[in-house]
């Protein structure tokens, strides 16, 4: 349904050119998740911003690739159908829905907005189809809250709004970029749980960016991970968190605290990401990866197939997922 073909994109900074995004390629089925993981500053925001189209002017420049939906190719669509396209064909709920919906107007005159911009609904429908949806995702007293502000409501019931927001046009791709983030633990399994339902209700490819990986292993059929702009291992979820075949996922699968792993210390990766305008040579992840050798610093490894769906783009990939260490 959507497909990621070699994105690339970069930002006009004083610094120099960032590369924020490297050579991505991903695709994603109808019903299923992927999730994106990676530390902040990996790439995956902007790689999503690319897919919504709201990267397409400086600084930010997007350098090559294509992103298809059901075969089109957005980049090469006119603005006007491009603007179409989005909020029907792909849609996102964002991190923080404070920002993200207009302080000024209630919540339910935002929803009921989609529907008479693109959809030409009249008035009075327009606002019982918001109503029906701000119900749906579990705003009680649906028809009274409708014509309250943002600011009135709480964080969780907000980014229900914006869910029902991101939903207003039936998306076929709904990407969710860290959108427990802000929330408390019990927020945001609720959250979680309903973006779920309502993607197995309407059949969405659901694209979860996260850092969080509880929640990828709990809700994502296939896992990315990015690390400097670029993916470093791709595959099903369970097999590639159970047995990673790359040296970061390993690090990021030691620094967080398990119920299994009881009492045990954690160990964060040593270092920290690199700057996007002076990528290291050869393998980014080198000067803190404690698997390098010398030709890591002098070669890029490409994502190969390791095993079955399972790609990893280290030159050691084989021995990463056989080693019997943690
Ligand atoms: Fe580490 Fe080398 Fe693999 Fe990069 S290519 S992850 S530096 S072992």
């Amino acid at each position: 349904m959507l497909e990621v073909d070699h994105l690339s994109v970069e930002f006009a900074a004083s610094s120099g050119v960032v590369h924020a995004v490297r050579d991505v390629s991903y695709s994603i089925g109808r019903g299923e998740t992927l999730a994106i993981l990676g530390e902040s500053g990996s790439g995956k925001s902007v790689s999503a911003q690319a897919v919504m189209g709201i990267l397409d002017s400086p600084p930010a420049r997007i350098t090559g690739g294509a992103i298809r939906l059901d075969g089109e190719d957005l980049l090469q669509l006119p603005e006007a159908r491009r603007r179409r396209l989005r909020g029907a064909g792909v849609s996102m709920v964002f991190q923080d829905a404070l920002t993200a919906l207009n302080p000024v107007f209630p919540v339910g005159w935002q929803i009921a907005e989609m529907f008479r911009v693109h959809r030409g609904v009249r008035r009075a429908e327009a606002h019982r189809r918001a109503v029906q949806l701000l119900d749906r995702v579990g705003i009680p007293r649906a028809a009274d809250r409708a014509a309250d502000y943002p600011h009135q409501f709480s964080g969780g019931m907000r980014q229900r709004v914006m869910i029902a927001m991101a939903l207003a046009l039936d998306p076929q791709v709904l990407i969710a970029d860290e959108p427990t983030t802000a929330l408390d633990v019990t927020v945001q399994l609720q959250i979680m749980t309903l973006l779920k339902d309502l993607q197995a209700e309407r059949s969405m490819a659901l694209v979860l960016i996260t850092h969080d990986l509880g929640v990828v292993g709990h809700v994502a059929d296939r896992v990315a991970v990015m690390y400097a702009g670029s993916i470093v291992e791709t595959g099903p979820t369970r097999s590639v968190l159970s047995n990673p075949a790359h040296p970061y996922t390993k690090g990021l699968m030691r620094s967080v605290p398990t119920a299994s792993a009881k009492g045990a210390r954690l160990e964060p990766i040593a270092g920290s990401p690199p700057d996007l305008a002076r990528i290291p040579s050869g393998c980014a992840f080198h000067p803190r990866c404690p698997r390098a050798e010398a030709v890591c610093k002098e070669r890029t490894p490409m994502l190969t197939t390791v095993a079955g769906a399972r790609h990893s783009a280290c030159h050691f990939a084989e021995e990463v997922l056989h080693a019997r260490t943690p």
